[in-house]
């Protein structure tokens, strides 16, 4: 049974101001520290901050829809 070797990441993003999930497979001698700073660098914060807002937005649509 082949266990996929994907980690977990959790990096900072200090223009979202706020930690977010990342899934990678990393080889064995990868540089972590520098794959999370690469991932930040390259960090969508529009497409992040638009998720925040819709997952925001849809639990209020909820809760005045069961009114
Ligand atoms: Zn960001």
């Amino acid at each position: 049974m082949a266990i996929p070797n994907v980690k977990r990441f959790r990096p900072f993003c200090p223009t979202c101001n706020e930690s977010f999930t990342v899934m990678a497979v990393l080889p064995r001698d990868a540089n972590v520290d520098s794959y999370l700073g690469d991932v930040v660098a390259r960090h969508d914060h529009k497409a992040f901050m638009d998720s925040k807002n819709t997952k925001v937005r849809v639990g209020q649509q909820k809760q005045v829809k069961k009114k």
